[in-house]
Order: structure tokens, then sequence, then C-alpha cells
């Protein structure tokens, strides 16, 4: 039997959610993010099945370069910016719009020459304190690149909330107010929410929305449930039993022993491991879904596979179907379990699956 990962990606849950976004935010544009590689959808998969997004967005100019080299022709937002002349240069042939958050980089674009004028975004700090201008700045800085010739005429105005995902969080309301009264009176569409603030804070829609996390049908909130906003997952991650094995009571299951039958039971042996991206932090209990019906991972996770508890599957066979998240299984379940956020989870699916794309219709 061939050891095989498989990484499923539902086009028609991407076009769902892309509606739900616009259902959500009916006024705005969307600028759909695939950073990461589509958040490990696949940027290419992705920015195909969502070809109607009015424009997209990646962390830097390699991955932007990579949309254009497979032909997507759509605009393309760079979130960090240009690090180097040439890379504007890069960006002005392809016509990828920029972000300017920081004095080198619009002292950089005051100084070198390019075949045609860049969209530029100005990104405002209104208090996340990662990248961006300093509110104060804003105007200045906004003069500056409406008087620099290598600035399209219309300058952008951006900045990222910190604390969205906690609908209670008011660390939102001051970023909101603080962005407002920097900005106020400069002419230029403004973007702000992320999927948190999509769907959780309409004052923050502006002219254009910037969704990442919900759109491959992972909820953005803090304990969030996706389907509760009309989310639909988009990747299924599964693979397949190898081995299932009568295991006496008393004895434990993988390194360490970490886990100990507490009576003889079917315990059975799946093909993925950390070497796949599911992460060994995984504890005992972290369900899966064998033919559909969850059972409790027991025992460590090592590189290559993970042991299930069967006792409730009595009937599963080697090459019956794991799921380990999405269809039927939220990837927010395993993240929780594991302590990080689903975002970690999706993005360190490894090269070594294999990918499959369902649904192009
Ligand atoms: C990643 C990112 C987003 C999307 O965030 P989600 O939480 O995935 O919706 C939006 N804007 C910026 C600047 C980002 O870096």
């Amino acid at each position: 039997m061939t050891r095989r990962v498989r990484a499923s990606i539902h086009i028609a849950a991407l076009r769902h959610n892309l509606q739900r976004v616009r259902e959500a935010a009916p006024r705005s544009r969307v600028m759909v993010v695939i950073k990461a590689n589509g958040y490990g959808h696949g940027g290419v998969t992705v920015a195909r099945a969502l070809a109607d997004a009015d424009a997209f967005a990646v962390a830097g100019i390699d991955e932007a370069l990579g949309l254009r080299e497979a032909g997507i022709e759509g605009r393309v937002l760079l979130l960090s910016g240009a690090h180097a002349g040439a890379e504007l240069e890069a960006a002005s042939r392809h016509r990828l719009d920029v972000v300017v958050h920081h004095e080198t980089q619009l002292e950089m674009l005051e100084r070198t020459r390019l075949p045609r004028p860049l969209a530029v975004w100005l990104k405002v700090d209104s208090g996340m304190h990662r990248l961006g201008v300093a509110p104060e700045a804003a105007r200045v800085f906004w003069r500056r690149l409406k008087a620099c010739p290598q600035a399209g005429e219309h300058v952008r105005l951006m900045t990222h909330l910190a604390n969205a995902d906690d609908r209670r969080d008011p660390a939102t309301e001051r970023q909101l107010a603080r962005f407002r009264a920097s900005t106020e009176g400069l002419e230029g569409e403004r973007s702000i929410a992320n999927s948190a603030g999509v769907l959780g804070w309409p004052q923050s829609h502006a002219e254009w929305v910037r969704p990442g996390i919900m759109l491959y049908g992972i909820s953005p909130f803090v304990g969030g449930v996706a389907a509760n906003d009309g989310l639909q997952p988009a990747m299924t991650l599964s693979t397949r039993l190898i081995a299932v094995n009568r295991v006496p009571r008393g004895e434990a299951v993988g390194y360490g022993g970490t886990w100990v039958c507490p009576e003889d039971m079917p315990v059975g042996v799946a093909a993925v491991g950390y070497g796949d991206g599911y992460l060994r932090s995984l504890p005992s209990g972290t369900p899966v879904l064998v033919n559909g019906q969850r059972v409790p991972l027991v025992g460590r996770v090592s590189m290559d596979l993970i042991s299930v508890d069967l006792r409730t599957q009595p009937d599963a066979r080697p090459g019956d179907e794991v799921v380990l998240w999405g269809r039927g299984l939220p990837v927010e379940e395993p993240a929780q379990l594991a302590g990080t956020i689903p975002y970690e989870l999706v993005c360190r699916v490894a090269q070594r699956v294999e990918w499959a794309v369902d649904g192009e219709d």
C-alpha cells in the first residue's frame, strides 16, 4: 500500500467563503490574502479559484512573481513592500502594488527610476507596533508620496488590527480611532479589516477588506467555530490506516510509552506524522476521523506515523480513510489541543504531502 497523506483543496468551499466575505462587507472591495502559499492551500490554486477577487495580497516579491509566472494577471499587493531598488523595479515591471511602511522604503522609492509609477499603499501603525509609520507622521508621508513621481496618482491608506480576534477587546476601537484621526482629510481609499474585522467589526470595513483565514473556512476568532459564521473548510488532510494491531492491557504505545492500554484493544496505525506537518505537540485524545467516526489519537506523534484507539471502531481495517482535519473535523480543534492557532497547522502542511484539487467546475 502506498503511503499517501493527501491535502484535498475544495474549490467550491473557497468560492463559498469569498461569497461570505462579500455578504459580510457588501460595500467593500475584497483583497484576498494568499501569503504563505495561500495559507498552505497553494497560492496559485487559490488565486485561480478566486479569480474574481478584486486583488490579492502576498508578503513579498518572490510570491508575487510566482503568481505572475503562473499567469495570474490580477492586482497583487506586496504587504511588506520592497526591500531593494531591484524589487521596486520588478514590482513596477509586473504591475504589483507595494506597501510603504517605513521611511527607508519611501526614500528608496524617491530615488529609484522606474519603468512606470507604482500603486502605493501607505501603512500607518495604529497600535499593533509591527509595520507602519507613526500616526503623527502619516500626513508627511502621504504628501511626500503625492509628490513622488514613482508613486501613482492615488495614495491608498491602510493599517492592521492586532486584537480583532476578540470581539470584546477595546484595543480595536482605539486602533480605529487613531487611524481615523491620523488620516482625516487625506484623499485615498482605505483598508483596515482582516477576517476578524470583516466578521466582527463592521466599522472597520472601509473601501477594501483584506481577509485571509476565513477564506480557507477557518474562524478568525479565539475559540471560534467557522460553521457558525457560515464558512466551509477549504482543506481536508487525510491518510489511511496501514495497520490494526491488538495490544494487550497494560502495554504502552509509541515513543516514550506515554499512553498505556487500559484493556486488550485494537490500535490502528495511520500513515501521517510531524514530517507531514501533523504537529508532534498534538496530545493523546486529539480526535481524528476513521471512516467518518471520531476516535482519539493515542501516544506520541512520530515522524511518519500516529496511533489511534479503535475500540469504538472494531471493524476498521488497513486501507481505511483517516481524516486529520477538514470536512467533519474543524482544524480549530486540533490547533487548540496543540496549543496553537489553526493558521499554523494549515501553513505547516509539508511539501511531501500529495495535493489534490477537487470541485473545479
Ligand atoms: C495576514 C494578513 C491579513 C489577513 O489576516 P487574516 O487574519 O488571515 O484574515 C490581512 N492584512 C495583513 C497586513 C496581513 O498580514
